[in-house]
This record gives C-alpha cells, structure tokens and sequence, in this order.
C-alpha cells in the first residue's frame, strides 16, 4: 500500500474557522496514525477573496494548535509549491488536455445571456442541468470576434455518477443534474474543482478529508479525475457544525475564528480536545484527550454523519480542566502579559505562583485570576454590594477588630491563624464564620474565595491590617 497522504486546504480569506481547525485536526490525526504525511495547501485562486496577511495568521493558528504540518507554504517537500497562485500553469496543462480530449469546451456566453438563461430554467421549475452550450459555429464566430470565455466541463449525458464516501457510504448523483462546471475562468484563473482535482493529484492525495459542503461538488471532481486519467483519492466528508438551534456554524452567531478563541484565553489543548468531539467519539464514556492520546484513538469509521453542535459551555469545562492541570509558572508566562496590561508589577514570583495555586480550583481561564482574585493584586476600592447586605451586620465592625487582634498578634502560619480564629469564637460562644465572613470581606472585597487563613497568610500580615482598616473607616 502507498503511502498515506492527506491535506488542508484552507482559502486564505480571513482567519482560521474553528471548522477548519477540525478539518485541519482530523487530517493531521488520520495521517499521524497511518504513518502518512500532513500538506498544508493554500488555496488561493479565487483572487477576489484574498485578504492581506490571511496565509500568515492561518499558520500562525495552526502552528498555536499544535498541528504541524510535514510540508507547505515554508516546508518544501516534493510536490511544491503549496500554494495554488504559484501553480496555474499545472492547471492551463489540465484545461488544454481536456479541451483537447473535448470534456471541456470554450463557453463565450455573456453575463447577460447567463442571466436569461437562468432566469428561463428557474421559471421552467426544473432541477435538470442548466444548458449554456451553443451550437459549434456560432461559438467559433465569437472566438474569431475575439469574445471573452471560460472553460468548462463537459458533464456528459444520462450517466449515474458514483462514489465512495469513507463517512456517508455511497454516494450518487444523475449526471443530468449537474453544471457543466467552469474550470477555467475569464481572467485565466482556474477555478476550486480544477486546481483541487489537479492538485490532489500531482500532491498525491491519498484521502480527501474534508467538510460536507463539499460533497455535492465531488461528482465533478469524480469526473475530473476520469477525464484527466488520474487515479481517484478516498473521500470522507465530515459532518456540518452547527449552532445549538441547529442552523449553519457562522459569524453571525458568535466566535468562529480560532484567533479569537485564543486571544479569549482559551488553551490549544481545550480547544482540539473539544474540537476533535466535533463528529467523532471514542465509542465509550472518555473526554479527555491529549493529541498524543487522539492519534492513538481516532479513526474515521467513527465519524459521524449528522451535524455536530458547537456547544460553548462544553468548550469552556474543557479549558477549566486543562488550566488546572497546567504547571504553575506556565501559567504565570500567560498572567504576566495580563497583569503587566494592568500595570501590576513587582510581585515576587513566589508570591504569584502561591496566589495562583490558591485560586487554582476557583479558576476556568487565565484571566479569572484578574478577575476572579483582583485581591491578589491590588488593596480592594470597595466590597461587594451583596455580600455587605448579608454579611455585614451591626457587630460585624467588632468582631473584625477582634480578628484584627488575631492577625496583628498570633505567628503567622495557617494553622496558628486557625486557632486564633477559634479562640475568639470560642471566648464570644458565637460561630466561626462571625469572623471569617468580615474578614474575607475586608481583605478581598468579596464574598466568595479560597480558604481564608490561607489567603490571609499569602497576603501578609501588614496586607491583611492595612485592609482591615481601610474597611473598617469605610464600612463603619
Ligand atoms: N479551499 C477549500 C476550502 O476552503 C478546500 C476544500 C477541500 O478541502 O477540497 O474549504
């Protein structure tokens, strides 16, 4: 058997869409596994949609995600260049072959006579091929006259058209409902089916691992490949993504662009693991999969046919779990950046690594930590309207005075902190939390956190009374 070879071909216009990323992950996956290799193409022919910088941040993200690829824009392997623009006189050789062998012809059509010739089908109700040849005189007149065209295929007549799909089995189409396709555009581009059937090929391709909305563009490039005399690859066309009322995953409802997921502070990890469960499954009860562990397990056998529902709450479990997992002072490389933003320099890295295994637990992204624990950084300006409604009772400015004695006086461990508290509960035969609650309060401005000693003795002692004080003047 040859050599498994498989590809992503993203167009460069705009950012990488998170369905791409899965496109992308199933085909670094399946090649991964078979021992084959991963080509990152750039299909770039439709010059209309370039945007400007596109191909960098595409492999920028992918580069982030942790998908390499073995050869490409920048990774030379043998079948370059890997970029479609640098490519068109494969393409021209292609169109000639098929305008010689006549499964392509010249089509001189205006826009206007496209127009009503469209117009007349939509009003003919039917959902046959839309007819745009012309009797052969007339277009050699038009091609004396020096008239613009295209190339297009020549879809032949009466013919069932069938393929294997690795996900959706058989797949067939009558030849009769399909365009004759234009392969070659009027200003000498090629379009997508004839630089991707080309491709593929001269690539090759060995599995075509792509979105489902390509599968009713497949019976063309099935055609292509039987005009051109290329063997054909393997398709699998991958299940639809879609938003949680089911319609098509897009801009307009929300994040698509992994670039944003990652400047949300999302961690590469997360996002492939939630990605790959985008229509595959291992077949039990496991999540959590490195991509070590995904090489091991995927397969396309257990991809799914229906559409797959990009749940946000399900992603963001996945970041949560893959943030408490993470080493310390890697995520003290992140916090930097965001504290730095802040303007809060100049906290010891004992104390940052000790703050974030503290709110460890209380934390789902990276930025949680300014969030969730501003405390950790800054004296709080003021306390948490909630919180001073129920906890912040008349002989709350006591009781913390009190506990101002324990902090000002004890050793300054957790447990001697701890027994202090106790003391004071003890002697004013009152609960614990009389004391605990104020004091949290005071010292974080909020109601919830971690354990209080052990905020307290992160904090410091001189911390701890300065904020007990300031609350103390504020709060009455
Ligand atoms: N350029 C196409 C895209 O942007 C590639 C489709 C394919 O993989 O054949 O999705």
């Amino acid at each position: 058997m040859s050599q498994v070879r498989v590809r992503y071909a993203p167009s460069p216009t705009g950012y990488l869409h998170v369905g791409g990323l899965r496109t992308a992950l199933y085909n670094y996956l399946y090649a991964r596994k078979n021992g084959g290799v991963f080509v990152l193409r750039i299909e770039d022919t439709d010059q209309e949609r370039q945007v400007e910088g596109a191909v960098d941040a595409m492999i920028e993200a992918l580069r982030w995600s942790g998908l390499e690829f073995d050869e490409g824009p920048g990774k030379e392997g043998e079948c370059g260049p890997y970029v479609q623009s640098e490519r068109l006189a494969l393409y021209h050789a292609a169109a000639e072959r098929l305008l010689q062998s006549g499964h392509a012809y010249r089509c001189y059509r205006t826009p206007e006579e496209l127009e009503e010739l469209r117009r007349r089908h939509e009003a003919a109700k039917t959902a046959t091929r839309l007819d745009v040849r012309m009797p052969a005189e007339e277009a050699e007149q038009r091609a004396i006259a020096g008239a613009p065209s295209v190339i297009r295929l020549r879809v032949p007549d009466g013919e069932t058209i069938q393929f294997h799909d690795l996900v959706r089995g058989e797949v067939s189409i009558e030849s009769d409902l399909v365009d004759d396709q234009v392969l070659v555009k009027s200003d000498g581009f090629p379009t997508y089916h004839l630089a991707n059937v080309v491709d593929d090929y001269g690539m090759g391709i060995t599995h075509v691992i792509r979105g489902e909305e390509w599968v009713s563009s497949t019976p063309k490039h099935v055609l292509l490949y039987r005009f051109l005399g290329f063997p054909q690859p393997e398709f699998a066309h991958l299940p639809l993504l879609l938003n949680p009322d089911r319609s098509k995953l897009s801009k307009r409802h929300g994040d698509v662009a992994v670039e944003s997921y990652r400047e949300k502070g999302y961690l590469a990890e997360a996002l492939l693991n939630y990605v790959a469960f985008l229509g595959w499954n291992p077949g039990d009860e496991r999540e959590l999969f490195t991509l070590e562990e995904l090489i091991g397990e995927f397969s396309l056998a257990r991809v799914n046919k229906s559409g797959a529902i990009f749940n946000r709450e399900k992603l963001d479990w996945y970041n949560a779990i893959y943030l408490r997992q993470r080493p310390a002072p890697r995520i003290l490389d992140e916090l930097r950046p965001l504290l730095a933003g802040k303007g809060w320099d100049g906290f010891p890295e004992d104390y940052l690594l000790a703050g974030i295994e503290l709110m460890r637990e209380r934390v789902s992204f990276v930025h949680d930590y300014l969030d969730n624990a501003p405390w950790l950084f800054e004296d709080p300006e003021s306390y948490d309207e909630e919180t001073v409604k129920k906890r912040w009772k008349a002989d709350s400015p006591g009781r913390l005075r009190e506990a101002r004695g324990v902090i000002a006086q004890r050793p300054w461990t957790v447990s001697e902190l701890e027994a202090g508290y106790h003391e004071i509960a003890e002697a004013n035969a009152v609960g614990i939390g009389q004391f605990i609650h104020p004091t949290r309060l005071a010292v974080s401005g909020m109601g919830k956190g971690p354990g209080l000693y052990e905020l307290l003795e992160l904090l410091g002692r001189e911390t701890c009374l300065r904020r007990i004080d300031r609350a103390l003047s504020t709060l009455g």
